[in-house]
């Protein structure tokens, strides 16, 4: 391992161990490790399978025309990357970022992933961007399910479609943000006001491109947005430390303070164990 690497490891556990308030960003790249592919790289889900990306755009406005015919298009079409992705574990990567939470280090984990790997994991003080492929929920009052609380096939097969939210009694969807639907107003407001008040914030395996999402580390780094571009740096800024596999326009940017290159399965780990020995030698 890079001498460097190491130094810039040893730096962000000090930063972490030292934060008031640390929380921490993931993206698509934490995932490839699990098998996840990610969606626009060379062996990305819409580059081998176009006709994939073309039917996740009809997905929301099928659900909001009429939700028995969204439901019944996903239990007897299922797209193949979404069943994939049900059957992937979990990597080194978000068990090491589920013990930084554990252990009190990460206030929240946000994640872009719908694949549920960080919940798996078992990061406890999770917020999923994009929802959740494990879990359904209600899109008027926000309440959320596992997947296994309604026996789908059996509602399907007695014409019961769709499910109903037993707070409400309006129709479910799946948790899963589509294209063209708004991101849950719990999540995204929580999300903001996390970014504005960390002052560490760990950004993994994301290329950072997918607003609104994109814009969390601009705001902990202090930046503030006109007409959705970004106008200034003001505030105090957090850390903002970057783990990915290459730049990104955070990076290039200068948004984040560093970045330090490689794959998030190995450098996490590094990462967490550096801070379990710097907090031993505290006590
Ligand atoms: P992205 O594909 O745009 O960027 C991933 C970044 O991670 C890239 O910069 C890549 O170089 C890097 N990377 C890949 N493997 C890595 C590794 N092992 N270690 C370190 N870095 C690695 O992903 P994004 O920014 O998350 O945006 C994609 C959007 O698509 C998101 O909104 C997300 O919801 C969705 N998506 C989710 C999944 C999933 O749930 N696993 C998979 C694909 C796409």
């Amino acid at each position: 391992m890079d001498a460097s690497i190491k130094n810039l490891i040893q730096l962000a556990a000090k930063q972490l161990t030292q934060a008031k308030h640390a929380i921490a960003l993931t993206g698509a790249g934490v995932s490839t490790e699990s098998g996840i592919p990610d969606f626009r790289g060379p062996e990305g889900v819409w580059t081998k399978n176009p006709e994939a990306e073309r039917r996740t755009y009809e997905i929301y406005p099928k659900f909001v025309r009429d939700p028995t015919a969204y439901w019944r298009e996903m239990l007897t079409e299922p797209l193949t990357f979404f069943t994939d992705m049900e059957k992937a574990q979990p990597n080194p990567g978000h068990f090491a970022l589920a013990r930084l939470d554990q252990v009190g280090i990460l206030k929240s984990t946000i994640t872009q992933n719908i694949d549920g790997l960080h919940d798996k994991a078992g990061s406890k003080n999770l917020f999923e961007y994009h929802g959740s492929l494990l879990k359904m929920r209600c899109p008027v009052c926000n309440a959320r399910y596992g997947r296994d609380r309604f026996n789908l096939e059996h509602l399907l097969k007695t014409n019961e479609l769709p499910p109903l939210c037993t707070k409400c009694g309006n129709a479910l969807k799946s948790d899963v943000v589509y294209f063209g639907e708004p991101i849950p107003q719990d999540v995204a407001e929580h999300s903001y006001r996390e970014a504005q008040q960390c002052d560490v914030m760990l950004v993994c395996g994301t290329s950072a491109v997918v607003y609104p999402f994109a814009s969390l580390p601009i705001i902990a780094a202090g930046g503030t947005f006109e007409d959705g571009i970004p106008i200034r740096y003001g505030r105090e800024a957090a850390t903002i430390i970057e783990i990915n596999g290459e730049p990104t326009s955070l990076t290039r940017e200068h948004v984040s303070s560093y970045l330090i290159a490689g794959k998030t399965g190995e450098l996490l780990p590094m990462l967490a164990d550096a801070v379990d020995k710097m907090t031993a030698a505290r006590v």
